[in-house]
């Protein structure tokens, strides 16, 4: 099957045609049992093979040390807001929050329930008030917080750390919901990494946890058992039913990563799409973006046309054209191309043809 659609979806997004071939071949017999995958038991020797191969393939491609738990969670990115302050803040409930765009604006008000948070300006002071703002790479740190986190790609605003913070020994935890995968990362700077799955690792409906051993300490002793990292840690993430349908699509597009090369050879491949549309958008003067360069999203890539009154065209032919869900966030406007993994460069070659055609067009 080819794709004759190319998705630009924020998420729950694209994901790669290999991957939903294997799940239709298998979606009624898997591994010769006659039954669905989501038919087994969670209990199940079947599938319990199917959850370690996962999380030992995503310990491969990210290089998790042995330090770290490796958790398959559900209520998405927004569940660990509030788990991972529930979590860390139990003996210590004061916590540094940086703030560079909606999510990690978002976060915050969950921390904010059950403790002392700050919130720290990501960006450093603009050189006029118009121009775009480069990320700060110090911030006024207080040495004595259980953790410092920020969001390292803001999928709304198409903003993305090219750096990873620098806080000492205050642990650092990360909200990676859309850039996970799409880039070597070194594990260790972290005391805590969360992704919500339906960007770079499957559907909807899961959550990945990598947490240091070290950490699982520090719950509220009130912290409800299904939110608590210790014990679904001890459990294997199988504390009550997890979403084993989900985990398994997790499992085949790790597989499918690995076959790709792994987070190297991805992270080389969205550097090149991003840069594609990038490099089209600043020779255009008809679309434009806006973030500072050194802090433009490679997976998440918003963009504006010169006039607003033809973005309902621009959408309907691109959809016409087979390049779909560009439009961009309501609280940005605009357009949106979410360029996750699966995403080939040729569909990112589409929008650019398109767009310049659309561009001409409008004379
Ligand atoms: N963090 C980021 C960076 C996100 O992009 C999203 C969802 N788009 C979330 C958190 C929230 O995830 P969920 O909808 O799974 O709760």
């Amino acid at each position: 099957m080819e794709n004759t659609v190319y998705n630009f979806s924020a998420g729950p997004a694209m994901l790669p045609v290999d991957v939903m071939q294997q799940a239709q071949a298998e979606f009624c017999n898997f591994n010769n049992l006659g039954v669905s995958v989501m038919e087994l038991s969670h209990r199940s020797q079947d599938f319990i093979s199917v959850a370690t191969q996962a999380e030992q393939d995503l310990r491969d491609l990210m290089h998790i040390p042995d330090n770290y738990k490796v958790l398959f969670l559900q209520g998405g990115g927004r569940g660990q807001f509030a788990a991972l302050a529930l979590n860390l803040m139990g003996k210590n409930a004061k916590a540094d929050y940086i703030v560079t765009g909606q999510w990690s604006k978002s976060a915050i008000a969950e921390a904010e329930k059950v403790g002392q948070v700050r919130a720290l300006d990501g960006f450093v002071k603009a050189e006029n008030e118009q121009g775009p703002r480069a990320l700060a790479t110090e911030w006024d740190l207080d040495p004595n917080a259980a953790f410092v986190h920020y969001c390292i790609n803001e999928t709304v605003d198409g903003i993305e750390y090219p750096f990873i913070p620098e806080t000492g020994d205050v642990p650092l935890v990360a909200d990676m919901s859309s850039t996970i995968l799409s880039r070597p990362v070194d594990v260790t700077k972290f005391g805590l990494i969360y992704a919500g799955a339906q960007k770079n690792i499957g559907p909807s409906g899961l959550a990945v946890v990598i947490v240091r051993d070290d950490l699982l300490d520090q719950a509220f002793p009130n912290t409800p058992a299904i939110m608590d990292y210790a014990a679904l840690a001890k459990a294997d993430s199988m504390l009550n039913t997890p979403p084993t349908y989900a985990w398994y699509l997790a499992g085949l597009v790790f597989k499918w990563l690995k076959r790709q090369g792994g987070l190297t050879v991805m992270g080389e491949r969205n550097k090149a799409k991003a840069d594609l549309l990038y490099n089209y958008v600043d020779a255009s003067d008809f679309y434009s973006n806006s973030v500072h360069p050194e802090a433009r999203s490679w997976m998440n890539i918003p963009f504006q046309l010169k006039d607003d009154s033809l973005n309902e065209a621009f959408l309907a032919q691109a959809k016409a054209a087979g390049l779909v869900a560009l439009k961009g966030h309501r609280l940005v406007g605009g357009m949106r191309a979410s360029v996750y993994n699966a995403m080939p460069i040729e569909g990112v070659q589409a929008l650019v043809d398109f767009m310049d055609k659309f561009a001409k067009q409008q004379g």
